[in-house]
């Protein structure tokens, strides 16, 4: 059994990442980055104002009132390229150029305008270099503005339109289809009969998918038998870069997902995990390339493992600088036990308290089966192995839930 940090490291191992498209900027929200983008000018681009008021020489304002000649206007757009002189102003506007020789700009509430508006006099004095952002004090020309490997948020498409990029390298989505395994299943528009359930999985896992950036295919039901599992593992490896089977990878004698891709001619890299919940956990690759992750069959360990590990994968695969869950630090609410050989992730809720740390509730809940409870958290306490009754109080680690 390995721990859950050696699987993730397989997984990003194992992981290729795929090619890249280009997209105009209001389709790449969400995308990863597959090219830095570069400064192609300074910003700001000239010495700008950030009010509206008076371009004035500093040293002119320190006894007032003070009165000045307004020898020009700069407005946003259309600045006035002149040289400023003693006992000058010109009356300017937010986001306009600052003229040469003027080196502050006098709020427009601190002044006002005199002898048919040729005169400005200033009620309050003003230092050097107030309401003035320099050329290039953003951003210099040149610069590297986003790296490779960043998720684009909206922030970022205002960088990449600020700076000329109509379109953008991405990764490409990846596509992964999702197969639910199990005799007792049917499917949501149906009434359970004698001993079935309605399958769950596929929709938990094709959404959790979607917030990792994939497309995603749910693939018909299909029963405990191997022979038809193997023809539906075939046929979907055909199309997709992934898929996420759930069920029949535990020690029962109808969990074929093991034997199946065995027979496909699958390498599997592991198949236990020393996690809980979700240890009996499979990742492989088929012979065409197509990554499988064969997760257990129950609910939370569904959530669970998808997102620790077929999550990873599929940012992995888009080429994100942090592809796996990103571990923080909280203040547990209530005590929980942790397992002699398992590291736990246990569904919680997060708060802060008035001391403005991060506070974990853990979730009551009935076990790996009980996803009702689950629907309630946003995040995983994450307990090491080999770790006892944890008390209130204590710091622990957590992961959030996408
Ligand atoms: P298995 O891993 O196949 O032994 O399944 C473990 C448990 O999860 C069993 O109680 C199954 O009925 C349940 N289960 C398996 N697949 C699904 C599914 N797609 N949706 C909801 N429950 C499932
Ligand atoms: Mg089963």
């Amino acid at each position: 059994m390995i721990s859950v940090a050696e699987a993730i490291q397989i997984v990003i191992e194992q992981t290729q990442v795929l090619t890249t498209e280009r997209l105009s900027i209001q389709d790449s929200l969400g995308r990863v980055l597959a090219q830095d983008v570069i400064a192609d000018t300074d910003l700001p681009p000239f010495n700008r104002s950030q009010m509206d008021g008076y371009a004035v020489r500093s040293e002119e304002t320190q006894s007032v009132p003070v009165r000045l000649r307004i020898v020009g206007e700069s407005a946003a757009g259309k600045g006035w390229h002149h040289e400023m002189h003693e006992g000058q102003a010109v009356r300017i506007m937010t986001g306009a150029p600052v003229p040469l020789g003027a080196d502050a700009v006098q709020q427009v509430e601190l002044t006002h305008e005199l002898k048919d508006n040729t005169v400005v006099e200033l009620l309050e004095s003003v230092e050097a270099g107030r309401s003035i952002v320099n050329r290039g004090s953003e951003v210099t020309k040149g610069e590297t503005v986003l790296r490779s490997g960043s998720i684009l948020n909206p922030a970022m498409l205002a960088v990449l339109a600020s700076f000329g990029c109509a379109e953008v390298e991405v990764r490409r989505r990846p596509s992964v289809s999702v197969m639910a395994t199990g005799s007792e299943l049917v499917t949501v528009d149906q009434v359970p009969g004698q001993d079935q359930i309605r399958d769950s999985n596929n929709y938990s896992i094709g959404a959790y998918a979607v917030r990792a950036g994939a497309t995603v295919e749910r693939l018909p039901l299909i029963g405990d038998n191997t022979a038809s599992l193997k023809r539906a593992i075939e046929k979907a490896s055909k199309r997709c870069d992934m898929i996420v089977t759930s069920g029949g990878v535990s020690m029962g004698i109808y969990d074929f997902t093991k034997t199946a891709l065995q027979e496909l001619g699958a390498e599997l890299f592991f198949e236990r995990v020393a996690l809980r919940p979700g240890k009996p956990t499979v990742f492989g690759r088929l012979p065409n390339g197509t990554l499988v992750f064969g997760l257990p069959g129950n609910p939370v360990s569904v959530s669970v493992t998808f997102n620790l590990f077929a999550r990873t994968s599929l940012l992995a695969m888009q080429g994100a600088t942090e592809p796996s869950l990103k571990p923080e630090t909280g203040v547990l609410a209530k005590s929980v036990k942790g397992n002699i050989d398992r590291e736990s992730y246990l569904p919680a809720q997060l708060t802060t308290n008035d001391d403005g740390q991060l506070v974990v509730f853990p979730l009551k809940w009935g076990g790996s089966s009980d996803f009702v409870a689950f629907a309630a958290a946003t995040a995983l306490l994450n307990i090491p192995a080999g770790t006892g009754k944890v008390a209130t109080d204590s710091l622990v680690k957590l992961v959030r839930l996408p």
